[in-house]
């Protein structure tokens, strides 16, 4: 044997050494192996050869060494060439895949997000995501109230058409891949229907042979799947899941959003009724309270005409007694009639003003504080006025009657609130274009949480002076309302509890 190899090594082929080296590396031998045959043959060589040919024997094996050794690595070279080649086409495909399955999901995204109709943007998520991505079937189901039933809400093609007309739900505790899907939250490869053992009919078209189906979810709550459908039987990788995946979480929130655009616009539309119904229920009770305060003038003017002469002694005789009696039926007679008066001009406040003439506000404070003295005298409450200022000036458009209302109420709230020894100051000037009136006093004050709120209808502080006092808590709504169907405002100042308090009208004064 070793004589067979010494004649052929003393000749050596470099063409079918190289051929023995290529064939080496394609039979998967390593390139450590490869390097060992060299090792061995010199060793082969020393132990066989005769001595005095060792070096011809050596210079020769060599030869042939070395073409075993380049066939070998030229043939590895061009293995790894072609490797190479295989992974880098292998990876546009795939790279080509993933760019074409994200650019529909977002394409997808972008026609679905802003629907708010949810028929509708259902319906154009299953037409679209068949029509980019090919496919035989798309469907999306949504989970019922009661979770227990995955419902058909859209669906591709005469196939599909038909399952929503017949309402085809699939039990979530079913065998199909839309309830698994749902039920396990995770996504579902079907890709031989033949193969499977367990048979989903019911969700799978005639021509179906592989499905994909994942879970649509929001806020960690499954909503529903969307399952898609191929006619070929492996057609579905996890390759294809990242890009669906985005899809899928896009369309839920879609859902969710159109859901909640659907809830919101119900509620409005609730809303929008009960305001109409509050609304006519407020026409109802003002005219009602209209009727009645018109009603109630006629007698309480009769009760207050009597009541006086009486009291003049007219009709005949009184004891002490009587007298008493008398004034407290026209005392309470006369609080009555203001409440009507103040009832009839709220709602007619409402009702749009006559044609109205320029009135000096100087006049109305005037007449109106003319009136209060008497009162201010009984409770021991000093009443001034500074109307230097304002004099010859100060001219509102408006009815003077609902200026004389608005300075009735704030004085005669001032005096209710002040206790004997107190004050009461009036200031009215005017800048710019408008007319200020100031009532201070130095009564009990408005804690500063309420000041906004005592202007709201029939709220009273609730405290025992109040109760003392009496009144409906009208007088000072009617007041902001009046002051602004002028344009005008009116605030509070008080420092809290008998720190005094001080009521600003703010009135724009007529032109000229
Ligand atoms: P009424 O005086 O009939 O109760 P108003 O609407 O005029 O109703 O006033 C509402 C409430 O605001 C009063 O009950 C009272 O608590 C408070 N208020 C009004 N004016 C004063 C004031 N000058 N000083 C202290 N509290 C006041």
């Amino acid at each position: 044997m070793a004589d067979a190899f010494f004649d052929y090594v003393r000749a050596p082929d470099v063409a079918r050494a190289q051929g023995f080296g290529a064939d080496l590396c394609r039979a998967g031998i390593s390139s450590q192996a490869v390097l060992q045959v060299g090792r061995c043959l010199v060793e082969f060589c020393q132990r066989h050869c005769p001595p005095d040919g060792f070096d011809d024997y050596l210079d020769q094996s060599q030869v042939f060494y070395q073409g075993v050794v380049k066939g070998y690595f030229r043939a590895s070279e061009s293995m790894i060439l072609q490797e190479q080649e295989r992974i880098r086409s292998a990876l546009q495909q795939t790279l080509h895949r993933y760019t074409v399955q994200l650019e529909a999901a977002a394409e997808i995204a972008r026609t679905t997000v802003s629907m708010l109709d949810l028929g509708l943007l259902l319906t154009t998520a299953v037409d679209r995501i068949a029509e980019r991505f090919q496919l035989d079937y798309v469907a999306i189901y949504l989970v019922d109230d009661e979770r227990a039933y995955a419902v058909l809400r859209a669906a591709t093609g005469e196939e599909g058409r038909q399952r929503l007309a017949r309402q085809l739900r699939l039990k979530l505790t079913g065998p199909s891949a839309v309830s698994r899907c749902i039920l396990n939250q995770q996504v579902l490869i079907v890709n031989n229907v033949e193969g499977e053992k367990i048979k989903s009919a019911a969700s799978w078209l005639p021509i179906t042979r592989s499905e994909i189906a994942f879970p649509l979810a929001s806020h960690d709550t499954v909503i529903g799947a969307l399952s898609v459908q191929s006619s070929q039987a492996g057609v579905f990788s996890t390759q294809d899941i990242p890009g669906f995946q985005i899809m899928s979480d896009q369309l839920a929130s879609a859902i969710e959003n159109a859901r909640l655009y659907a809830e919101a616009e119900h509620r409005a539309e609730d809303l929008a009724q009960a305001f109409e119904q509050l609304k006519e229920m407020e026409q109802l009770k003002d005219r009602f309270m209209e009727n009645v305060s018109h009603e109630l003038r006629t007698p309480l003017t009769m009760i207050k005409g009597y009541a006086e002469l009486m009291l003049s002694g007219e009709a005949g005789p009184l004891d002490d007694e009587q007298r008493h009696a008398l004034n407290i039926i026209l005392r309470n007679s006369e609080a009555l009639s203001e409440l009507v008066i103040d009832i009839l001009a709220m709602l007619e406040v409402r009702t749009k003003h006559k044609p109205l003439k320029a009135v000096s506000l100087v006049e109305v404070v005037r007449d109106s504080l003319a009136s209060f003295q008497v009162l201010a005298f009984r409770k021991d409450v000093s009443l001034e006025a500074d109307l230097v200022a304002a004099s010859g000036q100060c001219q509102v458009i408006a009815r003077a009657d609902h200026l004389r209302r608005v300075i009735d109420n704030l004085l005669s709230n001032a005096l209710k609130f002040t206790l004997a020894g107190g004050s009461v100051k009036l200031r009215l000037w005017q800048s710019e274009r408008t007319a200020h009136l100031e009532i201070a006093d130095t009564g009990i004050g408005v804690p500063l949480h309420l000041q906004a709120r005592i202007f709201e209808r029939f709220y009273q502080v609730d405290n025992s002076r109040r109760r003392l006092h009496g009144g409906a808590g009208l007088g000072l709504a009617l007041v902001r309302e009046l002051v602004e169907s002028y344009g005008g405002s009116v605030r509070v100042n008080s420092l809290g509890q008998n720190q005094g308090s001080v009521f600003t009208v703010l009135l724009p004064c007529a032109e000229g």
